[in-house]
């Protein structure tokens, strides 16, 4: 079966630290992702989160060893006010068209066992 995961962004926060690559204040973004499997019969949106600090100024990704105490300290907040998508799953039309033939079958089934002579 075909089946795709990835990381979907949920919600771009613009953090107004300075970035520890480019020392520009107007670049960082912190980023909460979470993962979506997709595959044929359904899609799912999972619990499982990431999350990153970008820099839309120096295109770099900035990794936790780099963080400053101002960033952990807003990372922190900004982690506890996020609320995250809650997991589903969406049935897709092949599931949908499977489910509708097996009940149709089930009910013939059940019509011939029960009228045999119709
Ligand atoms: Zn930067």
């Amino acid at each position: 079966m075909i089946m795709s995961e990835k990381l979907v962004t949920i919600k771009e926060v613009v953090l107004k630290n300075n970035c520890p690559e480019c020392y520009n204040n107007e670049g960082l973004r912190l980023i909460f992702k979470q993962k979506i499997i997709d595959t044929k019969l359904y899609r799912s949106t999972t619990s499982q989160m990431s999350h990153e600090i970008a820099c839309k100024t120096c295109h770099n990704i900035i990794y936790p060893v780099k963080w400053t105490d101002d960033i952990e300290r807003v990372f922190e907040y900004q982690k506890k006010a996020f609320v995250p998508q809650k997991s589903s799953i969406y049935l897709k039309k092949t599931s949908w068209i499977a489910i509708i033939l097996a009940i149709i079958i089930a009910i013939a089934v059940i019509l011939i066992v029960v009228y045999p002579n119709l």
